[in-house]
């Protein structure tokens, strides 16, 4: 027996409920690639081990709030037990909604501290009227949670940086610092006494940003203090994103380059000792190829990679 139209409308879910159905598979997907991505991160780079008491920096934005998530979500699923506790720095910045963060987390049943320390008024006294904050702001910051870190017994510190921070950090090194350096995943702390890692850089931001908004976290916004974000920043922010939306695959070659570094073909006395080259008569694979160009750079370059002057709007 066929079904009449009336019947199949009175079975087909309303137009509301199927929009609601829509996203949540799209959050459920995106959780998905997120923990794969983050599971990735974690042992390439052996971020977490047995017994590890993860400390967990959480500022209020998107990329932290997602951190938190997905690491919550992993430690219920791995094999490897690790222990997590949240901590934010209320630095009393005028405005400050102090009683979002402990909601959420009292809500969620995550452990967690609230350290409070009046780092804005220092900031506000030291930085000229008008001056960019953010350096001084994050200085402090970093000094705060390294003793915290101490004080609640963490093995290592999370923090919320993404691919593209990652990938933002490597270009102004190299434009405005003159090195080839940027944020590693994984690294000792400044003071020797740390270990700091990066679970989300493998991560996109606007995956992240896609999650924030599919998981509705009560978004805090890191400019209560009415500071701009760094103007250099955010110029390497642009160009990233116009390559990423002109040029397909380029941003994610650059990235997977960070992970293949060839030391011998790079001018560094540090990483070689050019001294001590010897030809030990052995065809070396990644030896001098005299006067051919590299073959990476005599193929046709495909579209997503052709090079254009930078813009330096
Ligand atoms: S925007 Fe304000 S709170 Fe955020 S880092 Fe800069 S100075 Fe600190």
């Amino acid at each position: 027996m066929g079904v009449e139209v009336s019947d199949a409308m009175a079975l087909a879910p309303a137009p509301g409920a199927r929009t609601a159905h829509r996203r949540e598979f799209e959050a459920n997907k995106l959780r998905k690639r997120l923990r794969r991505q983050v599971g990735e991160a974690i042992a390439d780079y052996a971020m977490i081990e047995a017994g590890d008491r993860v400390m967990v920096c959480v500022s209020g934005g998107k990329d932290s709030y997602g951190l938190l998530d997905i690491l919550v979500s992993l430690r219920q699923r791995s094999p490897v037990p690790f222990d997590i506790i949240a901590v934010n720095l209320d630095q009393k910045h005028p405005g400050f909604p102090a009683e979002v963060l402990p909601g959420y987390l009292a809500g969620r049943n995550i452990a967690y501290r609230i350290e409070e320390q009046d780092t804005y008024s220092v900031v506000k006294r030291v930085i000229p009227e008008g001056g960019t904050m953010c350096s001084l702001c994050s200085r402090l910051r970093r000094g705060v949670l390294y003793r915290v870190a101490g004080e609640v017994g963490a093995t290592k510190i999370a923090l919320g940086h993404h691919r593209d921070d990652i990938l933002a950090t490597f270009f102004l090194n190299l434009f405005f610092g003159g090195k080839l350096k940027t944020m590693p995943p994984k690294l000792t702390s400044d003071d020797g006494k740390h270990i700091v890692i990066r679970p989300l850089a493998y991560v996109r931001e606007r995956d992240l940003a896609r999650y924030a908004d599919a998981m509705a976290f009560p978004i805090i916004p890191c400019d209560l203090c009415g500071s701009q974000e760094n103007l250099q920043r955010k110029q390497v922010g642009a160009m990233l994103r116009e390559w990423e939306k002109k040029y397909p695959g380029r941003v994610e070659t650059i990235f997977n380059a960070l992970g293949k570094v060839v030391t011998t073909h790079l001018l560094d006395r540090q990483l070689q000792d050019f001294s001590a080259i010897r030809a030990a008569g052995l065809p070396l694979p990644d030896g001098d190829i005299a006067f051919d160009d590299d073959p990476c750079t005599t193929q046709p370059l495909p579209a997503m990679i052709r090079l254009e002057p930078f813009d330096e709007r």
